[in-house]
């Protein structure tokens, strides 16, 4: 996978692309990456990137020639790649998307500053346009950095186990089980027995009903999402008898037990 990162401040990326999985995945050559300076590309004295809208209003926007030109010089590098704006109208980006990246050999990410780019570079250079989320930031480099990162461990070698990737969260629509390492036993709560049993189908089993119930309680939107199997089902079922073994012990009690008080 090669990512061309277009923008006006390229030693932002020197960090990012020197340290952990995204540093081990350029010495593997599973990925390079390299900026395009914009304001390399900037026409006048001065080396300007920004310029006044039509039509009045505050804020700046991107300027045009440079942003074009940044984007071509990019796309003769690599004639065969996908121009992602990175933009809070675009796309919202998920684990699907960061799949879907990761099936491409080229991309190029345009990082957008001030208040953005000019819509005919929209309609004339970009192929699609993502959004890390509903918030606004001040420039597209840190988006760009997001999906270099997220694309990049689902590529093949760049994680340490070979199914770390397969067995995140959101790869199969269900948040990941919970975690422990050593020690065993703080602040006074233990590690689950079975993790310690050595019995993998009920480690397997365990964590899966970790997964439903941390999903269910987290982001009950991704369960309603997801095409549960008959084990997955029976997993809820039970949980409902549960629950519902509960509710009936405390109603032998008196409602106030349900209310609380
Ligand atoms: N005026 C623009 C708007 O309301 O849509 C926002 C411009 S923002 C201040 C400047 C740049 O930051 C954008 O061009 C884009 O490249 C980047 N950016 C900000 N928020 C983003 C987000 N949620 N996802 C992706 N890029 C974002």
């Amino acid at each position: 996978m090669n990512f061309a990162v277009l923008t006006i401040f390229p030693e932002m990326f020197d960090l990012f692309w020197s340290h952990g999985i995204v540093r081990r995945a350029i010495e593997k050559k599973r990925i390079s990456a390299h900026t395009v300076n914009i304001r390399d590309f900037a026409m006048d004295r001065h080396k300007s990137t920004d310029d006044r809208p039509f039509g009045g209003g505050c804020g700046m926007l991107m300027k045009t020639e440079p942003m074009a030109a940044a984007i071509r010089s990019a796309k003769i590098r690599n004639p065969a790649s996908q121009t992602i704006l990175l933009t809070p109208q675009g796309r919202r980006f998920d684990q699907n998307l960061a799949y879907a990246l990761a099936s491409l050999n080229d991309l190029i990410l345009v990082c957008g500053r001030y208040e953005g780019v000019d819509e005919r570079i929209c309609d004339t250079l970009i192929d699609f346009e993502i959004s890390i989320g509903d918030y606004v930031l001040t420039g597209g480099e840190l988006p760009a950095m997001i999906i270099m990162d997220a694309v990049t461990r689902l590529l093949p070698d760049t994680l340490g186990g070979a199914e770390s990737a397969e067995k995140d969260s959101f790869s199969d629509t269900l948040l990941e089980h919970a975690h422990y390492t050593r020690p065993r036993s703080f602040e006074e709560i233990d590690v689950p027995e079975v993790l310690l049993s050595g019995n993998h189908r009920a480690i397997d089993k365990w964590r899966l009903e970790s997964s439903l119930i941390r999903t269910f309680l987290k982001r009950p939107d991704l369960l309603e999402k997801k095409r549960l199997d008959s084990g997955e089902i029976d997993i809820l079922k039970k949980w409902c008898l549960d629950i519902e073994k509960i509710i009936r012990s405390q109603s032998l009690h008196g409602t106030d037990a349900l209310s609380g008080s």
